[in-house]
């Protein structure tokens, strides 16, 4: 099923990349881990109007097919509420990359899920290291989110996880235009809808 008019709603990442056709393969993967938290970010889908964290039973669908809990972990509604939080935070941060103010209140959402989450140092060799425990629980699922979000931020790729400017649309995607300057997930299809509106307004503008 592929409407014409939506960029994302068939999308199915690696397959679409690496198949390369249509305008999805334009929505370009995060790199590495980062990923992940691109995937976490569109699990909600404004234009299909779904939410996989919609229910408790949702959430832990996601996050067991993530390897983010294990597979005998319960979430519970609390569990739910709190990666609905995380992930509208992050969301804002994602909606300032590509231009839009900071949502006020989203640094806040943020650093009361980072105050929660247990991000401890466990060396696993002489030059690696994870920053999350082994409870395989919700706790870890959040930290394991925000570690790699504070990677990211080290590595400088952070900046380049976008939301889509599409009101319609709000897709993440990961910019990885050599300028930085990108605003729809898709140019073939949301930067295209962004282009006619405008030609309309104009014309609007000129014939009242
Ligand atoms: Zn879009």
């Amino acid at each position: 099923m592929i409407a014409s008019d939506t960029c994302h709603s068939s999308y199915t990442g690696v397959t679409a990349m690496t198949e390369g056709y249509d305008e999805r393969a334009s929505v370009s993967l995060a790199p590495g881990k980062l990923e992940l938290v691109r995937q976490f970010l569109n699990t909600v889908d404004f234009e299909e109007g779904t939410d996989e964290l919609e229910t408790p039973r949702g959430a832990r669908r996601w996050l067991v097919a993530q390897g983010l809990i294990r597979r005998n972990e319960q979430v519970s509604e609390r569990d739910r509420m709190r990666l609905v939080e995380l992930r509208a935070a992050l969301r804002a941060l994602a909606e300032a990359h590509s231009g839009a103010p900071l949502a006020p209140g989203a640094l806040v959402r943020l650093n009361r899920q980072a105050a929660k989450a247990s991000i401890a140092a466990v060396f696993t060799g002489s030059d690696d290291v994870q920053l999350v425990g082994d409870k395989g629980d919700v706790d870890d699922a959040v930290s394991a989110l925000l570690a790699i979000v504070c990677e990211s931020i080290r590595d400088g790729t952070w900046s380049r996880l976008k939301a889509c400017r599409d009101e319609t649309c709000r897709w993440a995607f990961y910019d990885a235009s050599r300028n930085r300057v990108g605003t729809w997930c898709s140019m073939a299809v949301c930067g295209n809808r962004a282009k006619t509106r405008a030609y309309r307004e104009r014309q609007r503008q000129r014939s009242s």
